[in-house]
């Protein structure tokens, strides 16, 4: 079958010209499943359209019909990819080790509560993916201390060589 999309020729209702099954839009109940209108010709068309009937086109974006499409599609992309993505899900994850450890310190009850909701988010991740290896992510004040609270703000951190860091734990002198 599929050879024959390639071997097979027709003619183009609207260009006239003959062309393998291969270059007609997909259609069911017609000779070879495929219709009378080459591809180039139904873009054409389909673009002509929407030029000339805009509203119509707004109306059908905003239909149930439309929304149901692209739910459907995009779940088929979903499946077709799942392989995919978990792969370079893996590649992200080894070069952003520190993000990773960010948004798994903002989990923490403590760390989210001491985040400030008009935090620049990027300005955080930036100071998390440039931590060297060997280093941590020090609160300068504490934010688990129990007479100040400092917050988890982009001046509140400081790197600190992870020895220093685990020693300094929750001290502070005030
Ligand atoms: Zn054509």
């Amino acid at each position: 079958m599929i050879e024959n999309l390639y071997s097979i020729l027709r003619k183009c209702s609207i260009c006239k010209i003959n062309k393998n099954l291969i270059s007609f839009e997909k259609s069911k109940n017609k000779p070879y499943d495929r219709g009378y209108r080459c591809n180039k010709c139904n873009a054409l068309r389909a673009a002509i359209y929407r030029i000339k009937n805009p509203e119509k086109v707004k109306a059908y974006q905003k239909s149930e019909n439309h929304k149901k499409s692209i739910r459907k599609s995009s779940k088929t992309y979903y499946h077709k990819n799942k392989k995919k993505r978990a792969i370079s899900r893996k590649k992200w994850a080894i070069k952003n080790k520190k993000i990773i450890a960010l948004h798994s310190r903002m989990r923490g009850k403590r760390v989210k509560q001491a985040t400030p909701k008009w935090v620049n988010k990027k300005e955080l991740y930036k100071i998390y993916q440039n931590c060297l290896p060997g280093y941590h992510i020090d609160h300068i004040i504490p934010i688990t201390h129990p007479l100040i609270c400092g917050l988890h703000v982009p001046w509140n951190l400081q790197y600190l060589p992870a020895i220093e860091n685990i020693k300094k734990s929750n001290k502070l002198e005030v």
